[in-house]
């Protein structure tokens, strides 16, 4: 039997596992990939993947300490780089991104980078890093994600070879999330839902009780709104982001457990646990996003299943722990005012990405939401 190997757990990519693993196994892995296709189809993982098959020393075995430590984005020569702001900026690349290529690797042979938006290079940041991008040292491997091929530079997507991720289909991910987190049909259909359709997320939210309870508070507050005030929208909003919050309480438990074992076996200097610092702030921004993204994909879910209804088709309804009651808010709403409930999480989404605090954007959201769907009787 073969040993087990990191690309046996791309769930649903199995081609692409094949592809990678040959790589390895040849010595033709490239210097750098593009990685591209949906939110949820594994580019993540597979570049993990990728990254401990490139620096374990047996090929990726997924369980060794520079494997674990791969997985858990904390091995020091795999580097995830993500722009400051919402591009990379050219001082980012020149001064901070270019010089750490050229240091050697910390613990191993090689180094990856793993560039979580390959699409957000502008012209000037894309053109510090081309030469390096196209001539990195032997030992360095950059792997670059994106959901869409054409929104990378053609100059940066051009020195990559391009690897397409397809979407993964829902009965597979059930299928993992039955496997993995041992969820039933309903369950694991919801944490999807709310997971953007992102499997790894997805299982976080099914093992995080702080995070089914925001679920939980607001479905309530969804299926009240038509009869709530102004002050119970904005008291609605203010304790959703609350709740958002305590989720981080899991990470930062955690995060703190972390800095004190390196304290202890390292006894390193307060000087040298910096990164080690800086990669947690990132990881609370991020899971922090994660969760407010979580409030509209919960919303956007509820709303198609309300649609769903709306339409004659309840056999749709994905939330089916609260299918009488979205029904019911679906029929009396009726499937226009349901669409334009709709397009008011999309705002809400490019309201974020352009910086609006979320509490604000949640707050307008449910405004709109309750405008759109209260019932004309
Ligand atoms: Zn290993």
């Amino acid at each position: 039997m073969k040993p087990h190997c990191v690309f046996d757990d791309l769930v649903g990519q199995e081609r692409i596992a094949g592809f990678l693993r040959r790589t390895i196994e040849d010595g033709t892995a490239a210097h750098a990939y593009l990685f591209f296709g949906p939110p949820g189809s594994g580019k993540k993982s597979a570049a993990k993947a990728l990254a401990c098959a490139l620096l374990c020393d047996d090929g990726g075995c997924g369980s060794c300490p520079a494997c674990r430590r791969i997985k858990s984005d904390a091995h020091p020569d795999v580097r995830i780089v993500e722009p400051e702001g919402v591009t990379y900026i050219v001082e980012q690349v020149r001064d901070q991104f270019i010089p750490d290529v050229w240091l050697k690797p910390i613990e191993g042979e090689r180094k990856v980078y793993i560039f979580d938006r390959a699409d957000a290079f502008n012209d000037s940041s894309a053109n510090a890093f081309l030469k390096t991008l196209e001539e990195p040292p032997p030992a360095v491997y950059f792997i670059l994600l994106a959901t869409v091929y054409d929104k990378v530079l053609p100059t940066i997507a051009s020195r990559c070879q391009a690897v397409r991720f397809a979407a993964l289909p829902p009965s597979v991910a059930i299928g993992v999330l039955a496997e993995k987190a041992g969820a039933g049909r309903e369950e694991a259909t919801a944490a999807l839902a709310a997971s953007g359709g992102v499997v790894p997320r997805a299982l976080e939210f099914l093992r995080s009780p702080a995070r089914r309870a925001v679920r939980e508070r607001l479905i309530g507050v969804l299926r009240d709104l038509p009869v709530m005030d102004a002050a119970d929208v904005l008291a609605a909003a203010r304790e959703l982001l609350s709740l958002v919050k305590a989720p981080l309480d899991e990470v930062k438990g955690r995060q703190e457990a972390e800095l004190r074992e390196r304290v202890e076996f390292l006894g390193k200097t307060a000087g040298s646990l910096k990164p080690l610092e800086e990669r947690h702030k990132r990881e609370l921004n991020a899971k922090e996003r994660e969760g407010v993204g979580e409030i509209l994909n919960v919303t956007e879910s509820w709303l198609r299943d309300a649609l769903a209804a709306a339409e004659g088709i309840a056999e749709l309804i994905g939330n089916s722990d609260v299918a009488d009651e979205v029904a019911e808010a679906g029929r009396c709403a009726g499937p226009v005012a349901v669409t334009e409930a709709i397009r008011a999480v999309s705002e809400a989404r490019k309201r974020i990405s352009y910086n609006v605090s979320p509490q604000l954007a949640v707050e307008v959201m449910l405004f709109d939401i309750q405008e759109a769907l209260t019932c004309p009787r």
